[in-house]
Formats: C-alpha cells, structure tokens, sequence
C-alpha cells in the first residue's frame, strides 16, 4: 500500500487526539483501567461518524477491494509488528536505546509461541567452546528475562548453568507485561498486520521501495501505524512479504503442544507400562508436552485448520490412553495450547546468509552484532552477521527471531528461543540507531550499534 492512499489527517481532527495519543493503544504513560476505556470509548462513541470498512465488491464472480483511505491511529520512530521473543526484545531494546517504539501483536497476550504455544523449554542459550569451557552465548534482555522469570513464583526451573532451563507461560506472559509498559512501549493488542506502507518514491541511493509503517486489522476496520523504521518479528515474515521482499517459504513440523496436570499423583503398580507423560515445568505435578507434527505449510489456512483438527484428536487419545492406565486416573488435560506450533514459513532474503557449515567452522562477520548457540549436542556458537536481518530489497524493514536470513540447516538452530532474543535484540538496538542517525537501516553504523548492544548487556562474541 502506497503512503499517498492514507490519510492521517482529519481523523485525528475527528477524535479529537493528536498524533501522540494513540486512540487504541495503551503505553505506561497513560492510565490503562477500565475507567480509561470507557471513556475514550464514549468519546469515540459520540464523535466518531467515519465507515469502520469499506465493503468488498463482487462483479463477473470477482471479489475486489475498492480504493479506500486508512485512518492513521499512531506514529512512531520504530514499529515491531509480532511480540513474541524475538519482538519483545527488539521492543524494549529499541525503547531503551532511546526511541518511540510502537509493538503490534494479533493475541491478548506477549510471548509468541514461548506462551501461547506453550513451547516452554529455553534451548541453546549457552555452548561448549573448543576449549571445553561453557560459555553463555545469549545474555543482555534474554539473561534479563531469566533472572527476572526466577524472582516471580513458579517462574523457570533448570536455571542450573549448563542444563535447559524450563519457563512458566503464565508467568513469562505477566513478565512480558511488565518489561513492555516499564520501558513506555506502545502497545496494540488484538491487532493483526494485514499490510505494509511504502513510500510513493523509491530510496534515492538504492532505488528500493522504503517501508513507512504497517495496516492492522482492527474491529473497527484497518488502521495505519506510521513508522520511521519497522521491525517484522511475526515469525511468519508477513509484514516484509506484504511489503516486497524478497524471501524463501519453507514447509516444516507443524504440531500443537499441551500440558497435563496431577502428573505427581500417577502411582501404577511395579512393571505397568506408563504412556510418555512430558517434561517437568515450575509447578508440581504439571507436565509439558511437545509434539513435532507432519511438514506443512504454515501459511496455508486450510492446512492449519486440519492440523490443528488432527492434532487435537492425537492429544486426546493419547490423554485417554494415560488416563485409562491403572494408577494414572487422577491426571487430567490441563490446556493444549492456544496457538499451534509453526515453526519455520518464510525467511528473509537478507544480504548476509549464516548457513550451518559457516557456523561449524567458525565463521566470522565484520557485520556481526549478535551471538547465538546450538542445542543438538553439537555445541556450536556463531556470530549473527547484521545482513540476516536486513531486506536485499526493500530499505527500513528488519526482521528478528525464526524468519532471520539463514540456510535451511541453520534456520533449525536460529529458531530456538534464545536465538530469537538475541537477533530481535539486535534488530531493535539497529532500528533505534538508524532514527537517531537518521539514516536508512541498511546504512546504520554498526559501530555505533555494537556499541549500544555491549551497554544492554549482549554477548557478541
Ligand atoms: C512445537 C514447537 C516446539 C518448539 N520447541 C522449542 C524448544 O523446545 N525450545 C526452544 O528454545 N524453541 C523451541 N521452538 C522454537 C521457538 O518456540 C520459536 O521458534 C520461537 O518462539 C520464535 O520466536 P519469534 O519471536 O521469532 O516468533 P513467534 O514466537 O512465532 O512470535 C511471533 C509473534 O507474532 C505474532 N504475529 C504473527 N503474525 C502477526 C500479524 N500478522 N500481526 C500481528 N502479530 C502477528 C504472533 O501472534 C506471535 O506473538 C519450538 C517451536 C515449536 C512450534
């Protein structure tokens, strides 16, 4: 969507706020309470008289989208559409480097698949190096989290140094919350990014188009966000596909976890064959089970409806296989998880490609700006070259987390949760730079980046 079919103008005039006050948005500035939402919504109640949408229109069997304008309901240095690990911390990162950050997210809650997919176990945060020395490869806001996660009740286990350590959902949700609104991020929930705003003149010196925001999906209707630079942790790379970069789609294990409850009650008789109950979590007696899933496609709406069908079946035979086992009544199925376990959809065709032999051999970036770990046994670190989280073709547009610029056989080890901290961490740290230097992202001094990532406390080798 070009930038001259929005109008950010008289809507603002019309609900009466200024471009700084976002009319749905909530940041620690303002007073999220119930009283506060009523308010703003008899305001808008009263004086709002625009269409929420314009209708689609059918003609000769085709459906088409008439041209519309967008109401403009924020702007803002950085946009971060996705807050899960990765965004999360590009968010704070960002907000903490000194900028106005705007955070996206289609759910009720923070954490992406780390607590809506209930994908609870903290891999490859530190690796073995040749010297035969443990070494935390992942620190800065990923350390942060952990150590914040261990004062709360119930929060992570394992933080032993050298063992995986295992978080809470809930908790990691409630921390997230926290962490958002203390660094004054703005923050729109139930908010789905269905576009990407492009300017109507190319970048000068490269000729690329350059991305100025992102359209959400709203119940009132698509909104536009106004961006100086915009980060895309949706892990699915929708923001920078809708905004033409290029990118390869990958099909991969798809499957949906669960957690099971009263574990710490099965008392089956010596020789009884117990059917696979899971990993153990923070709370007594609750389980979590992950489940790998066939390949597919995780754009593909009609795939993710059949596996989540499938997968929902599978959970519950096996729940009742355990259940039916002597000794094993009092468990119960506690939750399947919100949001089904996608892994990997599409990834960046970014400048600087990290491929897993590269990694194993020891490769080394001038671009480097993040650090990462392997969790297979293979024990592996690797420097996190700046261009696996620009565009090759479009200018402003990072990405963080599993949708970073990396061979297939890579992308399996850049998936994992620290990771994910760790190159949204740098995304956000390099998109805050570039509206201080006020510079496109692909021209950030990376000096100047690295900088201000040692200051957040991350590892870069
Ligand atoms: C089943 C499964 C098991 C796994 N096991 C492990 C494990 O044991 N240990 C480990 O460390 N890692 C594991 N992983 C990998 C890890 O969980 C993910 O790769 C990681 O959470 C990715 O983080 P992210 O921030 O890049 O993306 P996500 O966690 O996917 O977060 C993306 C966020 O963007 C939001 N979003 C998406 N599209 C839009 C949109 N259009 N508009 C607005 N918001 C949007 C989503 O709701 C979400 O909150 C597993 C993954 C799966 C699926």
């Amino acid at each position: 969507m070009k930038l001259s079919e929005l109008s950010r103008r008289d809507w603002f005039k019309n609900v009466g706020l200024g471009l700084g006050a976002a009319a749905v948005g909530v940041s620690a500035s303002q007073d999220a309470s119930a009283d506060f939402v009523t308010k703003k919504v008899a305001q808008r109640g009263t004086e709002y008289t625009g269409k929420d949408a314009v209708p689609c229109t059918l003609s000769d069997g085709k459906v088409s989208r008439p041209a519309s304008e967008i109401p403009a309901v924020s702007e803002t240095d950085v946009l971060v559409v996705g807050g899960g690990p990765a965004g999360c911390c590009a968010a704070i990162a960002a907000a903490r480097a000194g900028v106005k950050v705007t955070l996206v997210e289609r759910y009720n809650h923070f954490g992406g698949l780390a607590t809506g997919g209930l994908v609870l176990i903290i891999l490859g945060h530190w690796t073995t190096n040749k010297a035969g020395e443990k070494v935390q490869v992942v620190q800065g806001l990923g350390e942060e989290m952990m150590q914040r996660l261990e004062k709360l009740p119930n929060g992570i286990c394992n933080r032993n140094f050298g063992r995986n350590p295992t978080i809470d959902a809930e908790v990691y949700k409630y921390l997230l919350v926290e962490m958002l609104m203390e660094s004054n991020i703005e923050l729109f929930l139930h908010s789905w990014a269905i576009d990407a705003i492009v300017d109507d003149s190319p970048d000068a010196k490269t000729g690329n188009p350059v991305v100025k925001g992102a359209v959400i999906q709203t119940k009132l209707g698509p909104q536009a966000i106004l961006a100086k630079q915009v980060i895309d942790t949706t892990g699915d790379g929708d923001v920078f596909a809708y905004a033409g970069c290029a990118y390869t789609r990958r099909l991969y294990h798809i499957g949906l976890p669960c957690r099971l409850g009263n574990t710490d009650k099965i008392h089956v008789e010596p020789g009884t064959k117990v059917p696979y109950i899971g990993d153990i979590t923070p709370i007594k007696g609750v389980r979590w089970l992950n489940m790998q899933g066939p390949d597919a496609d995780g754009l593909d709406v009609r795939e993710l409806t059949r596996l989540e069908l499938n997968s929902r079946r599978q959970i519950w035979k096996n729940y009742m296989n355990l259940k039916n086992t002597p000794g094993c009544e009092d468990v119960f199925l506690m939750e399947t998880a919100p949001q089904l376990g996608v892994r990997i959809t599409r990834v960046l065709e970014g400048t600087e490609e990290m491929t897993l032999e590269g990694a194993k051999a020891g490769q080394t970036f001038d671009s480097c700006v993040g650090y990462g770990g392997a969790w297979q046994g293979d024990h592996i670190g690797w420097q996190i070259p700046y261009g696996s989280l620009i565009s090759k073709n479009v200018e402003n547009i990072l990405t963080g987390g599993r949708s970073i610029c990396g061979a297939p056989n890579m992308s399996e080890l850049l998936r994992v949760i620290p990771n994910c901290w760790s190159s949204g961490h740098s995304a956000g740290v390099a998109a805050a730079c570039a509206v201080k230097q006020n510079c496109t992202a692909r021209d950030v001094n990376l000096d100047e980046v690295r900088r201000v990532l040692k200051e957040q406390g991350a590892y870069l080798g």
